[in-house]
């Protein structure tokens, strides 16, 4: 299985590359590009080509390498994603 390309942007507020996604809710968040060891999100792509973001429990994120974080856990404007 091919790994799914997703868009990559800069950050508007520090030079992170992140992929904006779209959390089951349907509200907007950014995740850091690059996949982490310690990350919770798993991406997908939905029947409306938008990227989705879900949050994998723990035990279930153990040893995989494609989880990501969301960026506002490292953004230095972090406070400013939080309260929009
Ligand atoms: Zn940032």
């Amino acid at each position: 299985m091919n790994t799914p390309a997703y868009p990559i942007e800069k950050c508007r507020s520090c030079p992170t590359q992140i992929i904006w996604a779209v959390t089951e809710r349907g509200r907007d968040m950014p995740v850091d590009a690059e996949p982490a060891a310690n990350g919770n999100v798993a991406l997908s792509t939905n029947d409306k080509g938008q990227v989705v973001a879900r949050i994998v429990k723990p035990h279930l994120a153990f040893g995989r390498k494609d989880l990501r974080l969301p960026h506002f856990v490292r953004c230095p404007q972090a406070d400013r994603w939080r309260q929009r």
